[in-house]
């Protein structure tokens, strides 16, 4: 590690890996012999064209993104998403399928809730977003226009491990807080979508993978850039895309090959989120916020149950290189976001601390 740096548990944006950090000051001046950096050049040129073009394929071959889907690079974030899934997707006096496991989970119902009746197919508010419902949990409507869910909730820290079955119905997934950490059967969904800033790339580029076939049946007053027809055609240039972010998302795609692709990221994040868990149910001053089976690999969330501990421990953590630990405001405690790029030492040290602070607190 290099010692000017801490690790940052931040929830997103996150971690990025220093091999990429480091790619990009070495490329930050003069890109590849063309006396400019990437934030300098016109999404035209052909510098620029062979970066979007490697970004993309890099993505495809890694996320295994079969043919007849296309890629696209958006803007707007994930919180865009909510509103141009139902734009597109939604068939005429037809609604669509919520699973609402946490705040952006709900925060997409409402969106779409502007543009139809949507129907909430399991809500979780009740408990507390602590559990992910299994698939007889699930209420669904077999006339929806789609189902959508969020793989992973990133401020209650719970992740769906099974993808859920809705026959015919479309599956959309908003896989902001997990995509590139396991392998996905993308064949399974109709739309993926995910903002880049935990694990892929600084904030301004979403991604967005989409069935082809499902294009085109947007509503007459779509707004053209949240039109995603218009985005296939134009290749997502029909304005100025985000170009730095999918410069670094290339770079971090690049980095993603040389550990192993997401077949190796699958293997680690199980073992480095274990690595925590461990640590903190052996504890004594120590509650996990998430059911057991519905736990995240990527946000651990936890709590001592004493607000004031709870300050202590960030702030006693902040001071030997741990930060942002602070749980969101809405589950409160703590949270440690161990994306991709963080490195299994950085958990290691963070569960020494736990054990540590643990020992002396109790
Ligand atoms: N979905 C999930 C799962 C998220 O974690 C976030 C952001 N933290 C969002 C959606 C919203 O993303 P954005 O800020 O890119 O709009």
């Amino acid at each position: 590690m290099n010692f000017d740096r801490v690790w940052n548990f931040s929830a997103g944006p996150g971690v990025l890996a220093e091999e990429v950090l480091l790619r990009a000051q070495k490329e930050m001046m003069n890109y590849n012999g063309t006396g400019m950096s990437v934030m300098e050049m016109s999404h035209r040129s052909g510098a620029y064209q062979e970066i979007f073009a490697h970004t993309k394929s890099q993505f495809r071959k890694l996320m295994h993104v079969p043919d007849e889907y296309e890629i696209l690079f958006l803007q707007g974030g994930a919180t865009t998403q909510f509103a141009m899934v139902p734009l597109n997707f939604l068939k005429e006096n037809r609604g669509a399928d919520y699973a609402v496991t946490g705040n952006f989970a709900g925060a997409a119902f409402r969106e779409a809730g502007k543009y139809g009746t949507m129907h909430c197919a399991y809500d979780g508010t009740k408990d507390g977003f602590t559990h992910i419902p299994s698939q007889s949990e699930l209420v669904l409507d077999p006339s929806a226009s789609y189902f959508h869910y969020c793989a992973n909730n990133t401020i209650f820290g719970t992740e769906w491990n099974y993808i859920p079955d809705t026959g015919d119905v479309p599956l959309i997934c908003d896989m902001s807080s997990d995509i590139t950490s396991r392998v996905v059967d993308i064949s399974r969904y109709g739309l993926i979508y995910a903002g880049a800033q935990k694990n892929m790339a600084p904030a301004g580029v979403t991604v967005v993978i989409i069935r082809k076939d499902l294009a085109g049946h947007q509503r007459a007053d779509t707004p053209v850039m949240l039109n995603y027809d218009t985005m296939i055609k134009k290749d997502s240039m029909y304005n100025t895309p985000p170009c730095w972010c999918i410069y670094m998302l290339g770079l971090t795609l690049d980095w993603l090959e040389e550990c192993g692709g997401v077949e190796a990221m699958e293997q680690k994040k199980h073992a480095k989120a274990m690595l925590l868990y461990d640590a903190l149910e052996n504890s004594t001053l120590f509650k996990l916020h998430a059911d057991k089976e519905s736990r995240s690999d990527m946000n651990v969330t936890f709590r001592t149950g004493d607000e004031e501990l709870d300050r202590k421990f960030i702030a006693e953590a902040a001071d030997a290189g741990f930060v942002n630990l602070k749980g969101h405001r809405l589950s409160g405690g703590m949270r440690a976001s161990i994306y991709n790029a963080m490195p299994e030492e950085g958990v290691m040290c963070l569960r020494d601390f736990i054990e540590e602070f643990d020992r002396i607190n109790k």
